[in-house]
C-alpha cells in the first residue's frame, strides 16, 4: 500500500471508531452529542496538521482554512464531508477489516455468519482486483459514508500543507452534522464560510458525480367526512377512510417509487391516519425536471377535484410544502465548479458519468443558499448496511482529483 492510501486508511480506522450515529427522531441540532465530541476531536487534528482558523460552531460544524500558496488570483474552494453515520444499521463498535491486494472473486466479510461480498451484492467490486479493500466485520456498517470523505480531505490538507510549492488558492474545509437525517445543513452559515463554490465528497462509486438532484415537496391531504349511524347512512355518510383509499389507489401505478428509476419522478403516499370523522394522508413529490414536477402536483390536484365531485359531502384539502430544489440549473448558471471538476477527472483519466441524485444532497441546499456544490464520489459501495465496502485506490483517486482542481483553479 502506498503512503497516501496508508494515511487515508489510518484516518478511516480512527474516525469510524467514534460512534457518530445521527438520530432521525432527534429534536435538537445536532441530533446526537457524539457528533459534537467528534467535531472537537476533528478540530484538534486539523490544528495539529496546520489548518488555520479552525472553529467548531454551536451546532457542531467544524470549519478551517488551508491558506493560499500563491498571490495569483484564485477562487475560494470549499470541501465538505459529513461526520454522522446513518441510524438504519448498527454503527457502534465498528472494526474495519483490510483486504490488501484483492485477488478477485467472493470476498468473505464474516465466516461465521456466512457473509460474503459477491457480484450480486457488490457489482463494482469486480473493477477493484488488485485494490486495497476495506469492509466492516459483519456486525456493523463501515461508516465510509462519509468518514472516508473526511479521511480524503484531511489527507489532502496534510499533503498540501507539507508542500507549499504546490500552488493553490484558499481552500475552506467543512465537516458537517446530520446529513443522514437531512436536518443539519440548514443550520450551516454559508455566508460566513465565504467560498466561491464547493464540493461534497459523499458520492459512492468511482466516477459517480451528482450534478443535480430531485425537486422535492411534501404534502398533507386532509379529508373531513360526515359521520352518522351506519344503519341510517344512505345518502348522507362521507367516509374519510374509504375516500383516502380511493384517492391513493387512483394515482397512476407507473408514477410510484416502486415503479420508477433514473430520471423518472414519483409520488409516495407514506402515511395515513384517521377514522370516520377525518383522515390525514402524508406524502412526498419527487421529480428532477421542474416543469414535470409542477405537472405532478397539478395531476394530484386534478385527481382531488374528481374526488370532490364524487364525494360532495366530504371536505378534501391538500397542502404542499417545499423541501428542496434541483441544483442543476444553479450549477449551469455558475459553471466553474463543474468545469474544473470535469477537467480534473479527465486529467486523472477517470471515466465518469454525470447523474442526478434520486434524493437531496447537502450540496443542493447549499447551492440554493448561494454556494454551488456538486457531489463527488468518495469511493464506497453499499452504504447504510453491513455490506458497505470501500477501495483505498478509489479514495486515492479522489484525492488526486481534488488536488488537480485546486491547482487548475489558479491557472
Ligand atoms: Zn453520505
Amino acid at each position: 500500500m502506498n503512503d497516501l492510501q496508508q494515511k487515508i486508511y489510518n484516518r478511516l480506522v480512527h474516525y469510524v471508531a467514534f460512534d457518530t450515529t445521527s438520530d432521525p427522531a432527534g429534536t435538537v441540532t445536532p441530533t446526537t452529542d457524539s457528533q459534537i465530541s467528534f467535531a472537537h476531536q476533528m478540530a484538534a487534528e486539523m490544528k495539529k496538521i496546520g489548518i488555520q482558523e479552525v472553529e467548531v460552531d454551536e451546532y457542531g460544524f467544524v470549519t478551517g482554512l488551508i491558506p493560499a500558496t500563491t498571490d495569483q488570483k484564485a477562487p475560494v474552494i470549499g470541501l465538505f464531508a459529513h461526520m454522522d453515520t446513518v441510524s438504519d444499521y448498527n454503527g457502534h463498535n465498528i472494526r474495519p477489516v483490510l483486504h490488501e491486494n484483492y485477488a478477485g472473486g467472493p470476498l468473505v466479510i464474516n465466516q461465521e455468519k456466512n457473509m460474503v461480498l459477491s457480484e450480486q451484492n457488490a457489482p463494482r467490486l469486480a473493477q477493484c482486483v488488485g485494490d486495497n479493500i476495506v469492509t466492516a466485520d459483519g456486525n456493523t456498517l463501515l461508516g465510509a459514508d462519509d468518514k472516508l470523505g473526511i479521511a480524503i480531505i484531511m489527507t489532502l490538507a496534510e499533503h498540501l500543507l507539507k508542500h507549499p510549492e504546490i500552488a493553490h488558492g484558499p481552500i475552506k474545509v467543512a465537516f458537517t452534522i446530520d446529513e443522514e437525517t437531512g436536518t443539519g445543513i440548514t443550520f450551516f452559515d454559508v455566508q460566513k464560510f465565504a467560498a466561491d463554490f464547493a464540493y461534497t465528497i459523499d458520492g459512492a462509486n468511482l466516477g459517480d458525480i451528482d450534478h443535480g438532484n430531485f425537486n422535492a415537496d411534501s404534502f398533507v391531504l386532509r379529508i373531513v367526512g360526515k359521520a352518522c349511524h351506519p344503519g341510517s347512512a344512505k345518502g348522507f355518510m362521507a367516509n374519510p377512510v374509504r375516500i383516502a383509499a380511493d384517492i391513493i389507489s387512483s394515482w397512476p401505478e407507473d408514477k410510484l417509487p416502486e415503479t420508477t428509476d433514473k430520471e423518472d419522478g414519483f409520488i409516495l403516499f407514506k402515511d395515513i391516519t384517521g377514522g370516520l370523522e377525518k383522515a390525514e394522508v402524508q406524502g412526498i413529490v419527487r421529480e428532477h425536471d421542474l416543469t414535470k414536477f409542477a405537472k405532478f402536483k397539478q395531476d394530484l390536484l386534478k385527481l382531488l377535484d374528481e374526488k370532490r365531485a364524487k364525494y360532495p359531502a366530504a371536505k378534501i384539502e391538500l397542502e404542499f410544502k417545499e423541501q428542496y430544489r434541483n441544483m442543476r440549473d444553479i450549477l449551469k448558471a455558475r459553471p466553474q465548479a463543474m468545469q474544473l471538476l470535469e477537467k480534473a477527472l479527465k486529467e486523472n483519466k477517470i471515466s465518469y458519468h454525470l447523474t442526478q441524485a434520486r434524493g437531496g444532497t447537502d450540496g443542493s441546499q447549499m447551492s440554493f443558499k448561494g454556494l454551488p456544490t456538486p457531489n463527488i464520489f468518495a469511493g464506497y459501495e453499499n452504504p447504510h448496511g453491513p455490506y458497505e465496502w470501500c477501495s483505498l485506490n478509489w479514495a486515492e483517486k479522489v484525492l488526486h482529483v481534488l488536488e488537480s482542481i485546486v491547482q487548475d483553479a489558479v491557472k
